[in-house]
């Protein structure tokens, strides 16, 4: 998708601090972290949200969150705890119409849900 900012990531015509990368999805550190470590997740596929999960992608939205538990491993905070958000749609404050799995951690995060 030509004016999508994850699309643009994806294809590394924007920059960002990509930190993991398979055939199937990157994982880049947000640009404005509401945690010590707050990552996102997000399929090279441009599906818009979670609304758009259809049943030839439940496994691909698994593949997301069992990378989300992996990162908490590979970057050290996994014991302590983490956050996994999916925002979707308006009311849930997406901003960014391409679908991505926040992982935040790495200092207590509770509260918020
Ligand atoms: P949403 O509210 O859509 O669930 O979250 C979108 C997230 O993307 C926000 O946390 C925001 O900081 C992050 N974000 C937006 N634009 C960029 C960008 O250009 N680069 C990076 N690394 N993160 C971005
Ligand atoms: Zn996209």
């Amino acid at each position: 998708m030509p004016d999508c900012i994850f699309c643009k990531i994806i294809n590394k015509t924007i920059p960002a601090d990509i930190v993991y990368e398979d055939d199937q999805m990157i994982a880049f550190r947000d640009i404005n972290p509401k945690a010590k470590y707050h990552f996102l997740i997000i399929p090279k596929e441009h599906i818009p949200s979670v609304d758009e999960i259809n049943e030839a992608r439940i496994e691909l939205v698994g593949s997301l969150i069992y990378r989300a538990k992996e990162m908490a491993r590979k970057f050290g905070f996994a014991a302590s705890g983490y956050k996994l958000v999916f925002n979707c749609g308006k009311d849930g404050g997406q901003i960014v119409d391409h679908i991505h799995l926040h992982l935040l951690g790495g200092e207590p995060l509770i509260g918020a849900v």
